[in-house]
């Protein structure tokens, strides 16, 4: 049955307050919020958002992605595809996050540069929940 997993992630140099929301999914698709008649393919839904607080205003960024995972070819390493889900027009932005005993890593442009993202700290915080396997072995 479904368990809802969410946590706080560590707050960077631009957003004060970061979160994320993990929801399993059955049957193998994951539902659009953005386009509900299509849904993307993946054994859960990861949203998460981030907030900062200036004098004028609060600002959020919100963002759902299909979680998907991806072979790596050995069990001492774990990666998952996350497709962000947006409206049907939008190109989709697919991000490979990994992590196990060959590191941790993520294809979007943070990741790239070797920064800490949220696309990883989310994963990662899910697979420490139990919410989806991790690495096995060492
Ligand atoms: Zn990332």
């Amino acid at each position: 049955m479904p368990a809802l997993l969410s946590a706080d992630l560590p707050p960077t140099r631009t957003y004060a307050r970061r979160g994320f929301y993990y929801l399993p999914t059955a049957g193998g698709t994951v539902p659009n919020p953005h386009d509900p008649d299509h849904a993307a393919p993946g054994v859960g839904q990861l949203v998460i958002a981030c907030a900062r607080e200036t004098r004028k205003e609060v600002k959020v960024a919100v963002d759902a992605y299909a979680v998907q995972p991806a072979d790596t070819g050995t069990p001492r390493q774990v990666a998952y595809l996350l497709a962000k889900l947006g409206p049907p027009a939008a190109p989709a932005d697919v991000y490979q996050v990994e992590g196990g005993a060959y590191g941790r890593k993520c294809s979007c442009p943070a990741g790239h540069a070797g920064k800490p993202c949220k696309h990883l700290a989310s994963v990662a915080a899910v697979i420490a929940a139990g919410g989806l396997p991790g690495p096995r072995g060492r």
